[in-house]
């Protein structure tokens, strides 16, 4: 069966029962349809209960292969309420761009999945399209700023507040708007970016409460006036009304697991040309509700857990109580140099050469001082001698591997993991930064990219460097870096499997995101707005007369 043919052959509990078993009465909830609803009753300015525990979920490097590390989230969250544990999972919203194009789903597969898996893949409650008009807003009025006032003197050529879709659309990267006429506006070059990577996301996702929302929001900088200098959408007033537009977005969305596990899903940055976690207001709910957190960080631990750990934890003012690493013998192999139409076949020489990305994976988390647990996540093409491989290789390192099989029994093949969850969760952790923020913006991204990329040394464009020294004039150099670069090699280009050395990493350009709380470095050739495959996923898709959709994975 299908992902999405095990989703809809499921029973769901009305979302009332799944609120109720987190304490959460109807009055605490507002209802959309019955399956999903919104959060809107945790206070957020309470302290985090010192005794929860957060459990965060990463992996190596993304390949064809696949790794599955929602698959394994969402067992895990079931496998810990099997053994009694109160546990909430929470997860990132999925983004069309992905579900239309190629990567597929954000929801979990096989017996672990979050369901109503259609909508929360689709449309769910609308947070992404309130993200979309909010966006798009600020750019209409940002426009129409220029054209009929424009006291600040905001330069027309050095706006780089964009619009967003979210959908991948590479004909809308560069774009030129105003055209027509003096009363279409100012002509101006521009482009689009998908929601998923845009600014307002981030903002949603690091916003502690609404009060918090709006004055990130005031803080954002839409672009530079003639004489260079930034302007803020504070300065031009249009932070209630992009706010407001936000206003329910804000709330985090509950639904539940095939084995009816409470699962909050609010946020969906992506990790690569994003920071990559859902939200803060979302894992902090979490926190406060449940014994056990389960959350995620997207693609593979070099981009989404060091984001976590960098930037997100300093916010969410709570650290990891354990990291489970996914692997799989399959993408192992793989980056161990096994091609994609031979990985159903034994290889353990390639197997044993892709163990160098699962290792340097590890020795990045535990440079944090996390404890760790690996999760080898089961596909039936495994053979016994490369799961047993695999499982005795980190074992020789000192860390606990578990085969798991959420895929094919949910969290009934998940408990071993479970136990072992529980067990580094209890173990003392001495967590220790990566950088410091106040080290300069070059300094951050060596940090990164010699202790967590592997690689030698970084290298800037003209305008990286010219950026630097502007945005440490405007007293933007103490905060964190998020780089944007490919998901499927520790370094800047894509084929670069395994665990390469060496390397340097190239910085083209820097985005300031000073509502987000954080500067983008834009790495290689990476790109803010992805484009459509040759067969996209959307091709697959059909829907009858009736309604019923099939082939959505
Ligand atoms: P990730 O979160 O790493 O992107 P997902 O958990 O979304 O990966 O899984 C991607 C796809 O792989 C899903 O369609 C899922 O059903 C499938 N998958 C995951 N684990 C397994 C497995 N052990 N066996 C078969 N398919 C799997």
């Amino acid at each position: 069966m299908t992902d999405l043919e095990i989703a809809q052959a499921a029973t769901l509990n009305p979302i009332t029962k799944i609120a109720a078993k987190i304490g959460l009465d109807e009055d605490s909830i507002d209802q959309y349809g019955k399956y999903k609803a919104k959060i809107n009753s945790v206070n957020m300015g309470k302290k985090l209960p010192d005794n929860h525990k957060l459990v965060l979920v990463t992996s190596i490097n993304p390949t064809p292969a696949g790794e599955g590390k929602s698959t394994v989230l969402v067992g895990l969250g079931d496998a810990l309420t099997k053994l009694n544990h109160k546990t909430i999972i929470a997860m990132r919203e999925p983004s069309m761009g992905p579900v239309m194009g190629m990567k597929g789903g954000a929801t979990g597969g096989g017996y672990s999945q979050v369901v109503p898996m259609e909508d929360i893949n689709l449309h769910f409650t609308g947070d992404i399209h309130a993200l979309t008009s909010a966006n798009n807003t600020l750019a209409a009025l940002i426009d129409n700023y220029i054209l009929h006032d424009n006291q600040l003197d905001l330069d027309p050529r050095r706006i780089i507040w964009k619009r967003v879709l979210d959908i991948n659309d590479r004909a809308l990267r560069q774009t030129i708007t105003g055209m027509g006429g003096i009363s279409q506006g100012i002509v101006r070059e521009t482009g689009f970016e998908i929601t998923a990577a845009s600014e307002l996301m981030a903002v949603l996702c690091l916003a502690t409460d609404l009060a918090d929302l709006k004055i990130r929001i005031s803080k954002i900088v839409v672009g530079y006036t003639t004489d260079k200098q930034p302007v803020t959408v504070g300065q031009l007033h249009f932070e209630d009304a992009i706010t407001i537009l936000l206003k329910e977005a804000l709330k985090p969305n509950l639904v539940q697991t095939l084995a009816h596990t409470p699962t909050i899903i609010h946020g969906g940055p992506f990790a690569n040309i994003a920071h990559g976690c859902n939200s803060v207001i979302a894992t902090k709910t979490a926190l406060q509700l449940a014994d056990y957190t389960v959350t995620e960080a997207g693609f593979g631990a070099d981009l989404g857990a060091e984001k976590f750990l960098d930037i997100k934890r300093p916010i969410l003012g709570k650290t990891p109580d354990a990291i489970v690493v996914v692997a799989t013998v399959r993408a192992l192999k793989y980056n161990g140099g096994q091609s994609l139409d031979q990985l159903k076949n034994e290889d353990l020489a390639a197997l044993q050469t892709g163990f160098a990305n699962l290792q340097r994976h590890l020795d990045n988390m535990n440079r944090y001082g996390i404890p760790l647990v690996v999760s080898i996540n089961h596909f039936v093409s495994d053979t016994s001698a490369e799961l047993e491989l695999l499982k005795n290789y980190c074992e020789t390192q000192g860390i606990t591997a578990v085969i798991t099989d959420s895929w094919a029994q949910g969290g009934n093949g998940t408990t071993d993991l479970a136990r072992a969850v529980v067990t580094a969760t209890d173990q003392p952790a001495n967590f220790k930064p990566l950088y410091d923020n106040q080290a300069s913006i070059a300094e951050k991204i060596e940090q990164i990219v010699t202790n967590i990329y592997g690689g030698k040394e970084v290298t800037f464009s003209k305008k990286a460097i010219r950026q630097m020294k502007q945005f440490t004039a405007f007293g933007w150099d103490n905060l964190p870096i998020c780089i944007a670069k490919t998901q499927y090699s520790f370094s800047d280009d894509p084929h670069l499997l395994g665990a390469p050395k060496d390397f340097t990493l190239h910085i083209r350009e820097f985005i300031p995101k000073m509502g987000a709380g954080f500067i983008v470095a834009l790495a290689g050739n990476i790109l803010t707005m992805p484009g459509l495959p040759k067969k996209p996923a959307a091709l697959n898709m059909h829907i009858d007369a009736d309604g019923k959709v099939t082939g959505l994975f």
